[in-house]
This record gives structure tokens, sequence and C-alpha cells, in this order.
């Protein structure tokens, strides 16, 4: 644990419970920190079939067992459910990023996150995904309030890990780690935008397992 001078959170309405779904331990690293500094009680769950190829999320879900690890949390593996995943956004795979697909995409995994929280007594759920700045925060709540509302008494913590500095820390706790440096959001369409994009500037296609932050050098 870091000495980051941080606001100390507390839960809204007494709440007693989290469950953190993470995206990455890049994104979790600053919500982990910030909720462990705050004396909350909360877990893991790790549910994203949107990520793709399987190379990269077996890379992405160990650096977050890593982490966690490290801080004593407790992290839930959640079953890969890629299939269904690629079935929830049929018709829409060539919709940009924030659009429908990500809707979906939020969704299910919200969806997934809440159903877990309500049968193992977890009162509210939140998300690493919103510390993103490439993510529509808008769009992010909407999706996690849906799923919460499935289930009674079920809340979904809308905070803004971004402000008070989270944003800076995401990346300097990121440097800290040397976390593993996803160059794209997950699925095999947003792999094929963002080469599409790089091709286009002349660049090179992203390579999976080479950029770790916080080294100059690849591996
Ligand atoms: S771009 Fe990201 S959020 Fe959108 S569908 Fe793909 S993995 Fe999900």
């Amino acid at each position: 644990m870091t000495d980051i001078k941080r606001p100390t959170l507390e839960l809204p309405e007494s709440r007693k419970k989290v469950l953190l779904h993470s995206c990455c331990a890049p994104c979790s690293g600053e919500v982990m920190e910030a909720m462990t500094a705050s004396g909350i009680d909360y877990a893991i769950y790790f549910y994203n079939p949107n990520i793709h190829p399987d190379r990269e999320y077996d890379i992405r879900k160990n650096e977050n067992i890593r982490f966690a690890q490290e801080h004593g949390i407790e992290f839930i593996d959640a079953d890969y459910d890629r299939d269904n995943w690629f079935e929830r956004v049929k018709g829409l795979e060539n919709e940009p990023e924030r659009g429908e697909r990500c809707t979906q995409c939020f969704d299910m995994r919200f969806e997934r996150t809440a159903l877990y929280a309500y049968e193992n007594g977890y009162d509210t759920i939140t998300s690493s995904l919103g510390i993103s700045r490439w993510k529509d925060m808008n769009q992010i709540n909407g999706c996690g309030e849906r799923a919460a509302a499935r289930y009674p008494g079920m809340l979904y913590w809308t905070y803004n890990w971004r402000k008070g500095g989270g944003s800076a820390r995401m990346i300097e706790i990121s440097k800290r780690e040397n976390f593993y440096q996803q160059e794209y959001c997950g699925c095999i369409y947003s792999l094929r935008d963002t080469n599409r994009h790089r091709r286009a500037q002349g660049r090179e296609p992203v390579q999976i397992g080479v950029k770790f932050y916080g080294r100059e050098e690849t591996l």
C-alpha cells in the first residue's frame, strides 16, 4: 500500500459490503486502494467475457489476481462465458466505442455482478470501469443502476473514481506495480478498430503481452 493521501470514503445509505466489478488491474488498483484505505469491506468480482483473445484475457486477469493477493483482498473469478457475450452483441459488431454494443457489454457484466452480490450477501455493487477517461461515465452508471434495480435492496454506487486525483493515482499505482498496459478496450471489435486507426496513422498494430507501465523496454 502506498502512503498516498486521499479523502476518506463513506458508503452511501450506510451500506456495509461492496462487490467491486473489476475490468483490469490498472483501473481497479486505485479503486481498491481507496476502499482499503477507508476501511470498506469489499471483494473483487472478475467477470469480463468481453476480453479477447484468450492470451489477453489471461494476462489481464492474472495481473488483477496478483494485486488482490498482495492486498489480501478476496478475488472472485467468474466464468468466462464468451459465447454468451458474442450472442449478446450480435448485430452490433460495427458500433463505435461508447455506442450500443458497449451498453450491452456493460449491462451483461453488471447483471452478473448484481446477481452474485444478491446471492452472496453484498448490498452494494460498483465498478472500476468508470475510472478510465475513455469511458462514458453516464453510460456506465446507467448500466450499473439498471443491473442493481433487478434485485431488492441492491445499490449501484456511482462514485466518480476519477475525482480528487483518482486518475493520476491510477497511473501512479500502475507504474509502481508495473501493471500490464493493455492497448485496446477488450473485445475483438475494439482490437480491430484500434488497429485500423493505427494503420491509418502508419503505426504498428497492437502487440499482445508486450507493454507494461513503468518499463521502458519490451518483454
Ligand atoms: S469496446 Fe469495450 S466496452 Fe465496448 S463492447 Fe468492446 S469490450 Fe465492451
